[in-house]
């Protein structure tokens, strides 16, 4: 078995939306980003990668790359799913909580584990996202950004031993 963690923040901006696990969320303000800035997937492409000891998202896909200027970042969690599958793991998990003042993501939760276990080719009991304030406390709590954090499991798969994961 093997798991990962991840964590990602992005400031809040210029803008009329924020996108969290794939799902466009209105709100007063955007966010600073390369990408779409969707800190839920970044996160958790962050915990799938450092389950697989393979870096992070800044390597795989470098914001100094104009292909992923305004990227949508569920093409980025589809290809660490394509991963986790090449490298001969089964995902087991995946639990996600968003740390934000504003906008209220409770209502958009469902949607985003469903975008999540699409992406993924994983069963939506698989994928939980949880989402809450600071209570006020701190620049996430003055509204200033958002915040994810990720945790996985992979297991091994069908092909692990082939590539050298049995026993690990
Ligand atoms: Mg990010």
């Amino acid at each position: 078995m093997r798991v990962g963690i991840g964590y990602d923040v992005h400031a809040y901006g210029d803008g009329d939306h924020v996108t969290l696990g794939g799902v466009r969320i209105a709100h007063t303000r955007g966010v600073i980003a390369h990408s779409d800035g969707d800190v839920a997937l970044h996160a958790l492409c962050d915990a799938l990668l450092g389950a697989m000891a393979l870096g992070d998202i800044g390597e795989h896909f470098p914001d100094s790359d104009p292909r992923w200027k305004g990227a949508d970042s569920r093409r980025f969690l589809r290809h660490c799913g394509a991963l986790v599958q090449e490298q001969g793991w089964r995902f087991v998990n995946a639990d996600l909580t968003i740390l934000a003042q504003v906008p209220r993501v409770g209502p958009h939760r469902l949607l985003m584990r469903q975008n999540i276990a699409d992406d993924l080719g994983v069963r939506i009991d698989c994928i939980n996202v949880k989402a809450t304030t600071t209570e006020e406390l701190g620049a996430l709590g003055r509204g200033e950004g958002l915040a994810c954090q990720a945790i996985v499991l992979l297991a091994y798969g069908d092909n692990a031993h082939q590539n050298g994961h049995y026993g690990h």
